[in-house]
């Protein structure tokens, strides 16, 4: 029996989650980092949101604290990152990168010029499509719990449409798909459930 396109969308879903993960595997190992530093670095080299909090950072990578702990701890060591005392609170710090650490995190993200560009290549339209396509599977996965935290114009609450046309509400801005968001500061969940 053929299976049902949903169940064939998942596994390719499934596929690309794995090649994604032998690349951070392939990128990270010869760094001396795991797949979880690199993911580390790179969050807190593009936030925030989140505040780079250890408990924020656990949340938005989906492990413990203590796991993001040992991690801070291991870039710590390797002198990619500090902590420094919160300015509001001072029992709490923040990790931030150090010179080196901000160094890494362009290198890494050079590391992805492969990505980009394989994707790159498809037609514009194609593109599109796959933006709108994936940012609105996303949304479904915030809906049924699945993905925690997703900073998606599909997710925020500043979404409207009106006669088909997409809209920020926030900003006063045109959401046709090559403007969507997939990693919004000001977003705001639709769904007090959903998150951030
Ligand atoms: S605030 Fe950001 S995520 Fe929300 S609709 Fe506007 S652009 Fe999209």
């Amino acid at each position: 029996v053929t299976p049902e396109p949903a169940t064939k969308i998942v596994a390719a879903l499934d596929r690309l989650a794995r090649g994604l993960r032998a690349h951070r595997q392939a990128v990270a190992g010869p760094r001396g980092l795991t797949p979880l530093q690199i993911d580390l670095l790179a969050t807190i080299g593009q936030g925030p949101p989140p505040e780079p909090l250890v408990g924020l950072l656990a949340r938005e990578l989906g492990v413990s604290q203590p796991t993001i702990t040992d991690a801070v701890r291991a870039l710590h060591a390797k002198g990619l990152v500090t902590r420094l005392p919160v300015i509001a609170d001072r029992r709490r710090t923040s990790v931030v990168l150090t010179t080196d650490g901000a160094r890494m995190v362009d290198e890494l993200a050079r590391c992805d010029a492969a990505l980009v560009d394989a994707v790159a290549a498809l037609p514009r339209p194609d593109q599109e499509t796959a933006l709108d396509v994936l940012l609105g599977l996303i949304g479904r996965l915030v809906d049924v719990g699945i993905i925690d935290i997703a900073r998606t114009c599909m997710t925020c609450r500043f979404h409207e449409v009106h006669a088909g046309k997409h809209r920020c509400a926030l900003l006063d801005l045109d959401l046709p798909p090559a403007e969507r968001r997939v990693n919004c500061p000001e977003h705001q969940p639709a769904i007090a459930a959903a998150g951030i």
